[in-house]
């Protein structure tokens, strides 16, 4: 019982005896301290971007006859801080309908080759010509949730074109293997280094929180693909050399497999 935390309970019973109750709430300290941090965490990240707009507003209501070309840039950033806390908060609404038991996971014919070509060509849009990305289909059709998939492979694709510098190289692999049909997105970004590696499914983690902010990451992309994946009974395995580039595989059960 050492790691556990355990409440007792000594109650009287007959001829002097007593029973003794114990409940172990270790299970649920932990679960509440995640709760409570994920909060913490949500409102410092939504606080950020209010507390920018609210100042341009006050700004602007103090100082009426503001320049137009300042009053201009002042919007911008506004709609960019707006936009930000709407990236937010639709990925906390996406990570709650995963995370909660009530909803199934869809089971629908997914044609792959035609959603990774979807997503190759939104990736090249994203990258605007300042990466090579390139897309090998070999794999099967799978049978899940379209919508979720098409989700979690679009992150670790947007995650490999953000944190791949200019002339990068992006290769999205789709192929058959003993073991399950095997998704592979690699980079020739900056690359993580090793101790971070087992925190980076934790919502809000980030190596570098300037980076994630200044590429538009909300942190909680690879906690949606974490989800996503153990809703589809896939695993999310991940090899990266800082400066050298990352490796994102995602192994699915042969049992996904559909004509
Ligand atoms: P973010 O929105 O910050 O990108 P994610 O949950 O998608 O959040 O990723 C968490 C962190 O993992 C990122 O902030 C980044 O530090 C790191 N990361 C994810 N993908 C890559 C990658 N392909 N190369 C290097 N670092 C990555």
């Amino acid at each position: 019982f050492r790691d556990r935390k355990l409440i007792v309970h000594i109650i009287p019973f007959e001829n002097r005896r007593q029973i003794l109750v114990t409940h172990d709430v270790t299970e649920s300290e932990r679960i509440d301290m995640m709760r409570r941090d994920f909060i913490a965490n949500a409102s410092h990240e939504l606080r950020t971007p209010l507390t920018v707009i609210n100042g341009f507003l006050e700004i602007a209501s103090l100082q009426p006859d503001l320049e137009v070309s300042i009053r201009s840039s002042h919007l911008k950033l506004m709609v960019e801080q707006g936009e930000r806390m709407q990236r937010l908060v639709e990925d906390m609404l996406t990570l709650s309908r995963l995370e909660s038991a009530e909803f199934q996971v869809r089971c629908e014919k997914i044609d792959m080759h035609a959603m990774l070509r979807h997503i190759l060509q939104e990736g090249q849009a994203l990258s605007a010509g300042k990466h090579q990305i390139t897309l090998e289909l070999e794999g099967p059709n799978l049978q899940g949730s379209s919508d979720e998939i098409r989700s979690a492979i679009s992150n670790l694709v947007t995650n490999a074109i953000r944190y791949t510098p200019e002339h990068g190289e992006i290769k999205i692999v789709w192929k058959s293997g003993a073991q399950g049909p095997k998704l592979v997105v690699q980079d020739s970004g900056i690359g993580i280094s090793a101790e971070h590696i087992s925190r980076l499914t934790e919502r809000f983690y980030r190596v570098d929180k300037s980076r994630s902010r200044e590429t538009q990451g909300t942190g909680l992309g690879l906690a949606i693909v974490k989800h996503v994946l153990l809703r589809h009974n896939a695993q999310l395995l991940i090899e990266s050399t800082p400066g050298v580039g990352s490796k994102f595989c995602v192994q699915f059960p042969v049992s996904r497999i559909v004509e």
